[in-house]
């Protein structure tokens, strides 16, 4: 077959598009990985978003806020829990590997409520906190918490833990042990150093881990990583699996977001209603 000259350059000008095109997309950088989970309903992570939940490294550009952008959601009325029972923690295995739980296997009546990364730090927060009166652990990213310790403090005093979530919140999964022994363990020292506690709980950022992952938190002698069994983002919790029902030893994932006051409320509920009482995952790992 003989082209005419005319459908020759047309057809190389095609080609180049479609280089140009395609050499764009490799480039491109990769849209943001916002980590939140959409599915309501179901809340089971996407194939696509196997680590859903968590948060961006940092979701605002301007960094780290104090000011409300979304402006104090009323919390309602906050349910009463009775005292939490006397744990019976569960005994982690020996190394060489830390355990990850997505939940812990527990019987006892309690649930457990995780607060992520930090970027938002606003007073109707610590006001909430103080009014609910539940233990709950803070997995913190150790530069941005170093920007406010005092906001973290009161929420200490409020029944909060600080717990490692790295230092600059990178996917773990893949990397090389000296990356990830530099995130985790450093990110351990540095929010010990700020806040002048001893830090035991490991989440790795979107979920994102490997047996390297397991292995440095064993190393850094933290004692267990933790996924999560459910989400709570812009009131509405996330279940992860069919009976919509937080049950025993589940582990409920949060973030310092502008919706805090109604992603805790949210959470509450949803513990009180399956007839659970929030308890501290600190006192269950032994
Ligand atoms: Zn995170």
């Amino acid at each position: 077959m003989v082209l005419s000259l005319r459908t020759r350059v047309a057809a190389i000008g095609a080609l180049l598009i479609v280089a140009v095109t395609t050499l764009a997309a490799a480039t491109r950088p990769a849209p943001p990985r916002t980590h939140w989970t959409t599915g309501a309903g179901t809340g089971v992570p996407s194939a696509g978003a196997p680590d859903g939940g968590d948060d961006l490294a940092s979701p605002d550009p301007s960094g780290p806020s104090t000011r409300p952008s979304a402006g104090p959601a009323s919390p309602g009325k906050l349910p009463a829990f009775g005292p939490p029972p006397v744990p019976q923690p569960i005994t982690v295995p020996a190394g060489p590997l830390a355990p990850i739980y997505h939940r812990l296997p527990v019987t006892q009546p309690v649930a457990f409520l995780t607060i992520d990364d930090g970027w938002f730090q606003l007073p109707d927060d610590l006001t909430l906190m103080r009014d609910a009166h539940i233990p709950f652990t803070m997995f913190l990213i150790a530069p941005v918490a170093a920007k406010n310790p005092g906001f973290f403090k009161e929420l200490e005093s409020a029944g909060g833990v600080i717990e490692d979530h790295t230092i600059s919140h990178p996917s773990l999964r893949g990397a090389a042990y000296p990356f990830q022994h530099h995130e985790i363990c450093d990110g351990r020292t540095s929010l010990e150093h700020t806040f002048g506690t001893t830090l035991h709980l490991f989440r790795p950022p979107f979920g994102n881990y490997d047996q390297t992952t397991l292995r440095v938190v064993h190393d850094c002698g933290l004692q267990a990583a933790f996924y999560w069994s459910e989400t709570v983002n812009n009131g509405v919790v996330a279940y992860q699996t069919a009976d919509h029902r937080i049950e025993p030893g589940d582990i409920i994932l949060m973030h310092f977001r502008t919706t805090f006051v109604r992603d805790v409320t949210a959470a509450l509920i949803a513990i009180h209603n399956a007839g659970l009482t929030p308890a501290l995952l600190e006192n269950y790992i032994a």
